[in-house]
């Protein structure tokens, strides 16, 4: 047996000891209490177990070096808690006690929030515990919302391996509707199909491209990158719209790329592949690069020289030196807590 330390824990894999809990009956969310992480009863007829309304955001706290505590873009985290919860028709928490219950986490668990490049993972989770197995077509009208905290470590701890991607021009990754919710029937659609890739094809993800359109992969958004310029899908219902993405093109647009949001074709990706970069983008890993793209049958396509390219390198490092407060915020995208 390995021993594992904190820091070569996954990710994830660790929480904090204290969580932030609400509920939702009768009309009316109860005040947050703050409470030990363990177990909570759950009825087994709660609708969430049964039909799945259950949604979650993911985002990070970071450590400066001077000590002080700065979430990341959390109002941004939570209005999409917010639009996820009325996608399902799940009781909406107000972003006010969102925050509050957020905020009450950080606080408590400040001491476990690692330095850099280390952080502490802020876990919001919105699901139906309305009791009755016959709601198949009502909304919960009870519900349960707690923020779990988790320290995560570097995520390229083993150094930045470029990814392995497969291209999946068939299957979709959720109903084309559900694409920019965050909830977890969208990632129990996706694991078949990832799994199944990765024992053909040993790759890391899966990116999926319906009627041979890019769209994202189970947990990340997708960009072509490459000197000057940046392509990626435009927004729409069909995939998740990241906080990153959102954050890496605006900082890119400033520093003078061209950011194209558009559709493009796995056709198109292929042909920049030859001499441009592609990664994807989410809160875990910022930017991670691909550096080989396989196609149905096994065919192999390196991405540029098949390693991280020195652009996305160098959009992440702008990125994260913002988070972690060695370069200047412009955006107003960290809060001190
Ligand atoms: C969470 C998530 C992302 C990344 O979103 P960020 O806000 O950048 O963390 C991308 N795709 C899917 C499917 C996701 O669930």
């Amino acid at each position: 047996m390995t021993s594992m330390t904190p820091q070569n824990a996954p990710f994830g894999s660790i929480l904090t000891d204290v969580m932030a809990i609400a509920t939702f009956k009768d009309g009316r969310w109860s005040p947050h209490s703050l409470r030990a992480v363990g177990p909570i009863e759950i009825h087994p007829a709660a609708h969430a177990l049964h039909y799945a309304s259950e949604c979650f955001e993911g985002f990070k706290a970071y450590k400066w070096a001077d000590g002080s505590v700065h979430v990341f873009r959390m109002d941004r985290h939570i209005e999409r808690l917010r639009q996820s919860a009325r996608s399902l028709v799940l009781p909406e928490p107000d972003a006010a006690q969102v925050a509050e219950m957020v905020l009450a986490v950080i606080d408590r668990c400040r001491a476990a929030v690692p330095d850099a490049p280390g952080a502490l993972y802020l876990r919001p989770l919105l699901f139906g515990t309305m009791p009755n197995i016959g709601a198949a077509a009502t909304p919960a009208n009870e519900a349960c919302l707690i923020v779990l905290a988790s320290p995560v470590w570097d995520y390229f701890a083993g150094g930045a391996k470029p990814l392995r991607i497969y291209v999946e021009e068939e299957a979709t990754r959720c109903a084309s509707h559900l694409g920019v919710v965050k909830t977890g029937g969208n990632y129990a659609a996706a694991l078949g199909p990832t799994l199944a890739a990765r024992r053909q094809f040993q790759v890391d993800q899966v990116l999926f491209c319906p009627h041979g359109e890019v769209q994202e992969t189970g947990a990340a958004n997708f960009l072509l990158i490459r000197p000057g310029r940046i392509v990626t899908r435009a927004l729409d219902s069909t995939f998740l719209h990241g906080v990153t993405r959102d954050s890496l093109l605006t900082m890119a647009r400033d520093l003078g790329y061209a950011v194209e949001e558009r559709v493009f074709t796995v056709e198109e990706m292929l042909a920049w592949a030859r001499d441009g970069e592609a990664a994807l983008s989410g809160t875990a890993a910022v930017l991670a690069g691909v550096g080989t793209l396989i196609r149905k049958g096994g065919v192999e396509q390196r991405v540029g020289g098949g390693g991280v390219g020195p652009e996305t390198q160098k959009l992440r490092a702008a990125l994260v030196a913002i988070q972690q407060g060695t370069a200047l915020d412009r955006y107003g995208w960290l809060r001190r807590v």
